[in-house]
């Protein structure tokens, strides 16, 4: 059994309702959903857009292997409508990324975990520290908290109201 920790993100439709309907295609697919943080609204990083970016941190247990759990986040990814575009960071209806697999450094072309830009995101940090505060970044040797105290990220995450999240 395999612990790993996604992040889901999207700023096209009702992402909420596509991040529930993802969750329950994940666990359809890929395992079994231990953990769920809130629902965060991330101004547009590094992009063009002008629409908001929700993200949510989702824990998961799986029997799968990294390479493999990948291919079936992408699956799914395109079942929501997600058209890739090489090289941009364009708008998307659901993105999922693993930001950890079990404790393991993995850097192939097509995969590398911790996801190499986790550390310095507050929207990643933010939902990750809700369900795993404690939790060890491998190479930086350092906890999730401690890593989103020393974050510099000026961009504004706002955790949604009560009543805007979706139940998990
Ligand atoms: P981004 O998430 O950076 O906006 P994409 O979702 O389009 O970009 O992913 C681009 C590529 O990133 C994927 O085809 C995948 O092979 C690669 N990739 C590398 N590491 C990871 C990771 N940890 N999680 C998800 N995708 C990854
Ligand atoms: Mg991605």
């Amino acid at each position: 059994m395999n612990r790993v920790y996604l992040l889901f993100g999207g700023n096209i439709g009702d992402v909420p309702v596509t991040f529930k309907k993802a969750r329950e295609l994940v666990e359809k697919k890929a395992g079994k959903i231990c953990r769920v943080s809130p629902l965060y609204r991330t101004e547009p990083w590094g992009m063009e857009s002008n629409n908001f970016f929700y993200n949510q941190a989702v824990g998961l247990d799986t029997d799968y292997s990294a390479e493999t759990l990948l291919e079936k986040l992408q699956d799914i990814e395109t079942h929501f409508g997600r058209k890739r575009v090489a090289g941009k960071m364009t708008s998307r209806t659901l993105d999922i990324d693993i930001l950890f697999f079990n404790d393991e450094v993995i850097d192939t072309p097509r995969l590398q975990v911790p996801h190499p830009r986790m550390h310095s995101r507050r929207f990643t940090l933010l939902p990750l520290n809700d369900i795993a505060p404690g939790l060890k970044h491998p190479s930086k040797n350092k906890t999730v908290s401690q890593l989103l105290e020393e974050c510099d990220d000026p961009l504004g995450v706002f955790p949604m109201n009560d009543d805007e999240q979706t139940e998990s």
